[in-house]
């Protein structure tokens, strides 16, 4: 069961103001400690041995003899052997004594596993807490039946194999690497035994998940992902901000785009097959007529995860689209708390962010932003779950 609300004032009962602003060393991590130093509260990065160099030393604040602070922007580190050991009692409770709030990543909501961040983890998670599983594909009710009931555009789902009659995106896990990318593209069903065939071969699919992959039609149009914010603390009509526009770079299937067609007809049969396995990421800006439809789709889903989820979406979402040939975004994932994009706005801050606010802007520091007016106005309880 998720915490109630009342469990919730009870853990903030001892905490200082502002509370630590503590995130899982991954994903978007840089971003919202760079975020929360900038709003004058304190980071804390929850590390995994063997990967947490970046913030021990590479990032890691040092201060002058009177503290102003001369680089960096990560105040603590506590690295852990796994990261699925920060829901250990001890750690919780050392969290709550440290007044530590936690942004959730994807990081977060991968290595720890749902059930145990739902039910078990006892430490206020800025955000929603319920809203993390409905990004498993594998679940009955997930962020499609959510777009669904909110009325907006996703590429249309294919029923089987058999049925696929256009250009259609297989979507299943990846067969070793679990948390990453098994896609593969098809246009017929031939074309889809021979490819399972390769890939099974290649060890990127593994047979049992096609049975429950999704297969849906393939978007011919440039990936945007947008990177809202919804605040609970102003009026409905002021709550939701689009604060910047993201995309990716997936190994080699940006490799490949960047040959010419008589190269990529040179290649082996093997590397001729995309991978989506994400690198890194660009920044965008989006055609100002298409705004309009992106603010609509926003508040679309504001409102039907409010109605569905309670109390719905608190501080960053992402929508993930493929903007199609009439312009109009399709939704294809949904990241229902920090984007994996958002580093791309560390100290420039968001270009639409910035518009708003007046000064640089990044989701980070929107979120710090938030946890600090929030602690300010003695509103806390309202954005944390
Ligand atoms: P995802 O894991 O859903 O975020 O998707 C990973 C990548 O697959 C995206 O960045 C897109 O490049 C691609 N992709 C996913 N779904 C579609 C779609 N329906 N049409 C076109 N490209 C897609």
């Amino acid at each position: 069961m998720p915490l109630s609300l009342a469990e919730v004032r009870s853990l903030l009962a001892g905490y200082p103001s502002p509370p630590i602003v503590g995130t899982v060393g991954s994903h978007s991590a840089i971003d919202v400690a760079d975020g929360a130093v900038t709003e004058g509260l304190s980071s804390l990065i929850l590390a995994e041995a063997g990967r947490d160099a970046t913030y021990a030393r590479y990032f890691r604040s040092v201060r002058a003899l009177d503290g102003t602070r001369k680089r960096g922007c990560v105040d603590d580190v506590w690295t852990f052997r796994k990261f699925a050991d920060i829901v250990s009692p001890t750690v919780q409770a050392r969290l709550r004594s440290s007044g530590v709030v936690l942004v959730p990543n994807r990081a977060f909501s991968s290595y720890v596993p749902l059930s145990e961040i739902e039910d078990e983890f006892r430490v206020p998670i800025v955000g929603s807490r319920r809203l993390l599983r409905i990004e498993e594909r594998s679940e009955r009710e997930n962020y499609y039946t959510l777009l669904e009931h909110a009325g907006i555009a996703t590429p249309r789902k294919i029923p089987g194999p058999e049925a696929i009659d256009r250009l259609a995106i297989v979507k299943l896990p990846h067969a070793t690497r679990r948390l990453e990318r098994g896609f593969f593209t098809v246009a017929s069903p031939s074309e889809y035994q021979a490819k399972v065939e390769r890939l099974v071969a290649r060890g990127t699919v593994a047979p049992d998940d096609l049975a429950t992959a999704r297969i849906e039609e393939y978007v011919l149009g440039p990936v945007f992902n947008f990177n809202f914010f919804f605040s609970p603390l102003v009026p409905r009509d002021q709550g939701l901000e689009l604060l910047g526009v993201d995309e990716r770079r997936e190994s080699n299937l940006d490799g490949l785009v960047r040959l010419p067609a008589a190269q990529q007809l040179e290649l082996n049969d093997s590397d001729r097959i995309p991978e989506y396995l994400v690198v890194g990421h660009g920044t965008l800006t989006v055609r100002e007529s298409i705004l309009e439809e992106v603010f609509r789709m926003g508040e679309k889903f504001v409102d039907a995860a409010r109605e569905q989820y309670p109390p719905g979406i608190i501080g960053p979402f992402c929508l993930q689209t493929c903007i199609d040939r009439s312009g109009r975004p399709i939704v294809f994932d949904v990241a229902a708390r920090i984007g994996g994009g958002t580093n791309v706005h560390l100290a420039l801050g968001h270009p639409y962010g910035n518009a708003l606010y007046r000064t640089p802007m990044s989701s980070g520091r929107r979120v710090a932003l938030e946890i600090r007016v929030a602690s300010e106005e003695g509103r806390l309880a309202e954005i944390v779950t």
